[in-house]
């Protein structure tokens, strides 16, 4: 039986050597152009619930579809779980408001962020966790009022070199709910876009009213923007292009300078956040064929 098993384990190392570099190569093309990343959406409320949440989920998807990652919504805070949560490139919380998650799930997410996870925050995300202060430094601002309706303004596109600012014009008239925050961003946060509080009734922050903003924070990237309160926000051409860049430089899908930091990678290496199930693969794979032959030597 010498010559058969011979045999076999060239056959068996060969098909494992043959898996394991397709896996391997699988991995590296999915950091290139982002297919098989994923990006959790994260819609929980505790608070006011914005009837455009299944809109923007249905956006997300169109854009997670169009441009190579998916799109996995929940708004079950159980799954702010290590291993969970490493599965993904980046967590929006779309819309999200109040107190969602307890200790142990915020713990799991500052590990997340630590470990090079991208964070984006839309709109009511900075109505969100105001006791948490490790998310208060992440989401940048919290809100603090709105003046009533829904009234156009103009945004100023102070920085257009980022992804997700880049696709849009200097001066950006929209319609939206527009936040006073409780105070403007500070620290290394890059402002990207500032509302001009003389085109429309009831700003409260003078010539300093950033509405979109992005961050390297404690070892993960974070963008927030304060847009997206209506439904019809999420058909918006450009409003989805600041939201898709915005997303694909939060999960490291690409690259682009915030602020002065110099244009690079992840902050971090990121945990296997983006290889773990390939190499993970790979290792039960050698393992199994280790297992076989072992059992045919017998
Ligand atoms: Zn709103």
């Amino acid at each position: 039986m010498k010559r058969s098993w011979n045999g076999l384990r060239r056959r068996v190392t060969v098909a494992g050597l043959a898996a394991g570099a397709f896996l391997f190569a699988s991995c590296e093309a999915g950091q290139a152009s982002g297919k098989g990343a994923r990006v959790l959406v994260f819609t929980k409320t505790a608070g006011f619930r914005h009837d455009s949440i299944p809109a923007a989920i249905a956006a997300l998807r169109e854009l997670g579809a169009t441009h190579g990652f998916e799109v996995v919504a929940t708004e079950d805070a159980a799954v702010f779980e290590d291993s969970h949560l490493a599965q993904y490139r980046a967590v929006v919380w779309l819309l999200t408001t109040g107190d969602i998650l307890d200790p142990a799930q915020q713990g799991a997410f500052e590990r997340y962020v630590q470990g090079g996870g991208g964070y984006v925050g839309v709109h009511s995300a900075a109505d969100t966790e105001y006791d948490w202060h490790f998310y208060g430094g992440l989401v940048g601002a919290y809100f603090k009022s709105h003046p009533p309706g829904t009234p156009t303004a103009t945004i100023h596109v102070s920085d257009r070199r980022h992804p997700s600012t880049a696709p849009l014009p200097e001066r950006w008239d929209r319609t939206d709910e527009w936040y006073n925050y409780q105070a403007a961003p500070a620290g290394n946060v890059h402002v990207l876009a500032r509302l001009d509080e003389r085109t429309y009734a009831g700003g409260e922050m003078g010539d300093n009213h950033p509405t979109a903003w992005c961050h390297h924070y404690s070892g993960g990237r974070g963008w927030y923007t304060g847009g997206g309160h209506t439904i019809a926000a999420y058909a918006e051409p450009l409003f989805r292009a600041h939201l898709l860049g915005g997303i694909q430089w939060a999960a490291g899908l690409s690259d682009g300078p915030c602020g002065d930091a110099p244009v690079s990678g992840p902050d971090k290496p990121r945990q296997g956040h983006r290889c773990g199930t390939s190499a993970a693969t790979f290792s039960s794979l050698a393992l199994l064929s280790t297992l076989f032959l072992l059992r045919e030597r017998r």
